[in-house]
């Protein structure tokens, strides 16, 4: 069978790569390539901005009910083609379908909010602020914005930042991740299919050329990011050095502290989709379990080891698998690196993924893994692993519990698990980061709020959606305005 060669999509249509640059797309089921993706160099990038900065004074100038009717349209149509955008999604990044039909419905999510755009960018007005004075502000767009994302919600992040930003008036240039760009792209044609003007939508495939184009290019006005936070460093620093308005998340190692007093039961169903589901490629995994008390932590990993060893892992399309390969085998290998790590560091290995039945291949599966006893000075505790590894940290105190969150340099999300409900609050007001779930082990806020952590998972002034997806695309201008006195006629 032949290998297709992908393309970028810009003007409307899909449009044929100049650079000879390619990369490959696999399907880590089989672990064989499925596809080739070109990698723009500088000629490709000056087309899609172009083609986006001439579609942006049209788009900006529609009335922001004009384009919500657009947003409204492309709703539908995804929604029309659920099934074939989830199949996109699972064979290229191996998540299992009802994971990949999860994110695209999260990222509509976002769409659906963005849809009420008249009412989210009305301004402010004062009469009279002075004698025959009135004053009154305004959002505007910014013209032509990039959103560059990572490869595990090839659907949900790109819409995070399509929704707000084509609201609001906005051109985008996306650049997707290299490792799954199909669903990117048939996204772009659903838009132009939606009614999308040619030009608003734009999708430009490549790796850190690519992204560099569009952090220093003068056209685009602002950079939207989410990947790790090497790179969220990277681009922030950049894309301010060039006068970009600029918002980066970056990686997480999320924390979820177990109290003497939680449901178990409870809270064991929680860690198995927070930590396993989507194989732990998620960055508001649960990739530490912090347990105050032996006795509780003996009991929470008895009930752990035998849920992680019955995990089924599985062809993401076939079936109901609860967990689907690693989205590369070079990410398969690093997660496993970490796992031999661990071991070497002194921590227990209670279930070891690497002897699943499905890691000798075809394809880059790995069975969920099981720390007990991780310290805080091991890489397994340090560092994102971004794979179905869970360590459990003992504590002796919930204070104990509360500074390992702190103190840990990334800050995205974090749950505690208790019947107490003081204990809750407290925890809740106290601890330093930026979306907290109690007995929610992953809080994902809702559209209609913002998504953003602290530290150094995010590099920014605004985080992602709700009112924040509003502002960062938006320049406020404000109009002070007097007529001269007299009578109407
Ligand atoms: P990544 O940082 O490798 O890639 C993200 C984007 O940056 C991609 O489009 C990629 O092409 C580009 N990129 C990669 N290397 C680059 C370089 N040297 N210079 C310029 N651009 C470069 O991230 P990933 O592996 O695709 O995604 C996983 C990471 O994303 C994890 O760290 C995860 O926590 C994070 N993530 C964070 C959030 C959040 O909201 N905080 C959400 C999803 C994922």
């Amino acid at each position: 069978m032949t290998v297709p060669t992908l393309t970028h999509f810009a003007g409307g249509r899909r449009l044929a790569a100049h650079s000879t640059r390619t990369a490959p797309v696999y399907d880590p089921a089989t672990g064989s390539v499925a596809a080739h993706l070109p990698l723009a160099d500088a000629t490709d990038a000056r087309r899609v901005i172009d083609d986006a900065a001439a579609a942006a004074p049209a788009w900006g100038q529609r009335s922001a009910s004009d384009r919500a009717q657009v947003l409204f349209k492309f709703r539908e149509l995804c929604l029309a083609h659920r099934d074939e955008i989830a199949r996109l999604i699972s064979n290229e990044h191996g998540k299992v379908l009802a994971d990949a039909r999860g994110e695209l419905q999260r990222g509509l999510e976002v769409v659906e909010f963005a849809c009420g755009i008249p009412h989210l960018m009305k301004g402010e007005f004062s009469d009279g602020v002075s004698r025959g004075i009135d004053m009154h502000s305004l959002r505007q767009p910014l013209g032509v914005v990039a959103a560059i994302t990572p490869f595990n919600f090839p659907a949900m992040v790109p819409l995070w930042m399509l929704g707000p930003a084509l609201a609001t008036g906005n051109c985008v240039v996306l650049k997707p991740s290299e490792r799954d760009p199909s669903c990117p792209l048939r996204l772009a044609e659903l838009w132009s299919e939606a009614g999308g003007p040619p030009g608003t939508f734009n999708v430009l495939n490549g790796d850190k050329e690519a992204v560099d184009a569009l952090l220093t290019d003068p056209l685009v006005q602002a950079v939207s990011f989410v990947g790790s936070t090497p790179i969220a460093r990277y681009v922030h620093e950049t894309a301010a050095k060039h006068g970009k308005r600029v918002q980066a998340m970056g990686g997480a190692k999320n924390h979820c502290v177990v109290l003497p007093d939680a449901d178990l039961a409870q809270v064991t169903d929680a860690l198995m989709g927070a930590a396993y589901g989507s194989a732990g490629e998620r960055c508001m995994a649960i990739s530490v379990a912090v347990v105050v008390g032996d006795e509780t932590a003996d009991a929470l990993v008895a009930r752990l080891t035998t849920r992680v060893q019955a995990l089924d892992v599985g062809v993401p399309t076939e079936g109901n698998p609860d967990m689907g390969p690693i989205v590369t085998g070079a990410q398969r290998d690093r997660i496993a690196g970490y796992i031999a790590a661990g071991v070497t560091a002194g921590a227990t290995l209670v279930v070891d993924g690497r002897t699943h039945p499905r890691s000798a291949g075809p394809g880059f599966f790995l069975g969920g893994t099981l720390f007990d006893r991780v310290t805080r000075e091991m890489s397994i505790y340090q560092d994102e692993i971004f794979g179905p590894v869970l360590c459990v940290v003992r504590v002796a105190s919930a204070d104990e519990a509360l500074a390992l969150c702190d103190t840990h340099r990334y800050g995205n999300g974090v749950a505690i698990f208790t019947r107490s409900g003081g204990a809750a609050r407290d925890f809740a007001h106290r601890v330093r980061c930026g979306m907290v779930g109690i007995n929610v082990a992953i809080p994902v806020p809702l559209a209609f709020y913002s998504f953003g952590g602290w530290k150094q998972s995010l590099f920014a002034d605004h985080n992602q959606h709700g009112m924040d997806g509003v502002r960062v695309y938006t320049r406020v201008k404000t109009v002070t305005t007097r007529w001269p006195e007299g009578t109407s006629g």
